[in-house]
């Protein structure tokens, strides 16, 4: 199979194909696209309503993997073959595909990594080891998820640096004029959540990334929730650091993006080393190549990098402005139907919150719920949500979270809702 015929192999979606769907949604055409959705889970109809946690896969993503696997695979970069050159056309494809969804200036800061967590662990392992000193200080929000906490606890005790925490007030949101009475000359970085999983609350993050660079610091931002819902803009934003994942954007999963601005790229170590990430190995010492490939050590996941492509253009067919509209109309429903239930308390309800609604029953543990919800075929997550600290903040063990994607529907939003009324009845 040549290159271009391996390539015009690669599936499109159906949306794609179809010019008068452009700019149209037609959620049960969607749902047609991702086959899990038409399971059943004890009994019912699949309700899959764990969307933060990660996505499901449309067909063009799931046959991207085979048409990889059946008619391309080889290892990228270093092999002359026919089959070499394909697999590499295919995963630079992405990078560039990567690049063009996030707004990125080039292709050489986009770095792929196993998910969020791995691109935050390089930010603080790297650049983090290097520039942080004792007396420094890194600023993070209660909002974080674990994977933007330990990694910057990690560097902070080796270094003998100070973690700062931005507060949230009772409804979740972030506190900005608290955060700018944090931020110093001794700030080197701030890492925060741009859309918390645990809440769907936005953070105001052009004010913060603005406010921090005018003392000097970096920004990194988690993107793990906010890259499926927002339209991301990297320059726009002139954030240092952007960590997504594209599991959580229909994509699979062991693959991540970081992306950091080529000029901090340029002068940051290695996080690993081995293959790929050098220029010369001697043993009287090594010199290493240029960014993305210095911070891409090993075999990378060939395949998964390259059906990411596949969910990058399904997201991009149908538009996120559209996408976003049909979850604002849903959470609006079940919002308003939830809140009528005896003791329910949604957290984070403040205008803008996004694809998530977490919620607590006065007098009734979370897991009872997600248990009984699960016996109706509806899939939530309950818990802490990798976010003890904010669970610590509100006083609660943690909630029942359900979050939204675009292949769910309005009939959905009821059925939850009457399912959740029946349980919370039950279990009160
Ligand atoms: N940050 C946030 C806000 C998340 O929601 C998640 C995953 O749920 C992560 C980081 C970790 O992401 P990953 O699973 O891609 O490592």
């Amino acid at each position: 199979m040549s290159t271009d015929s391996y390539h015009s192999a690669l599936p499109t979606t159906s949306i794609m194909a179809s010019e008068e769907n452009h700019n149209t949604f037609d959620v049960r055409r969607i749902r047609a696209d991702f086959p899990i959705l038409q399971r059943t889970v004890k009994g019912k109809p699949l309700v899959y309503l764990d969307n933060a946690a990660t996505t499901q896969k449309p067909t063009a993503v799931i046959d991207a993997l085979t048409a990889y696997y059946t008619g391309c695979n080889a290892n990228i970069h270093r092999g002359i073959h026919t089959l070499a050159d394909e697999a590499t056309a295919a995963f630079e494809a992405t990078r560039e595909a990567a690049r063009r969804f996030i707004g990125a200036a080039s292709t050489e800061e986009i770095i792929f990594t196993r998910g969020t967590t791995e691109s935050i662990n390089l930010v603080a392992a790297s650049w983090g080891r290097e520039h942080i000193r004792e007396g420094d200080e890194i600023i993070l929000s209660t909002l974080e998820h674990h994977s933007n906490i330990v990694p910057w606890q990690m560097v902070a005790e080796e270094r003998g640096a100070r973690i700062r925490v931005v507060p949230v007030d009772e409804d979740g949101a972030f506190q900005y004029e608290a955060f700018l009475k944090l931020l110093s000359t001794r700030t080197r970085i701030v890492s925060i959540v741009h859309v918390s999983n645990a809440l769907g609350v936005v953070q105001p993050i052009e004010d913060i990334i603005r406010a921090a660079h005018g003392v000097g610091a970096l920004v990194l931002v988690d993107g793990a929730q906010s890259a499926v819902h927002l339209d991301i803009d990297v320059q726009r934003l002139d954030c240092d650091f952007f960590a997504c994942a594209a599991h959580k954007i229909y994509g699979p999963t062991g693959v991540g993006i970081l992306y950091a601005k080529h000029s901090i790229l340029s002068t940051m170590a290695p996080y690993q080393g081995g293959g790929e990430m050098i220029r010369e190995v001697r043993f009287t010492g090594t010199t290493y190549n240029d960014p993305p490939f210095r911070f891409e050590a090993g075999t990378p996941n060939i395949a998964d990098v390259v059906a990411f492509r596949a969910a990058i253009e399904y997201v991009e067919a149908i538009g996120k402005p559209v996408i976003r509209a049909h979850e604002e109309a849903l959470l609006a429903q079940v919002s308003e139907r939830v809140l009528k239930i005896p003791g329910v308390r949604i957290l984070g309800d403040i205008p803008g919150r996004i694809g998530v609604l977490s919620f607590t029953v006065d007098g009734v543990h979370p897991q009872d719920i997600g248990i009984l919800l699960d016996n109706q075929g509806v899939a939530v997550r309950t818990g802490h949500h990798c976010t003890q600290p904010l669970m610590h903040r509100f006083g609660i063990a943690g909630t029942t979270r359900a979050s939204l994607a675009l292949y769910n529907t309005s009939e959905e939003m009821d059925f939850f809702a009457t399912s959740l009324e029946k349980v919370v009845r039950m279990l009160s």
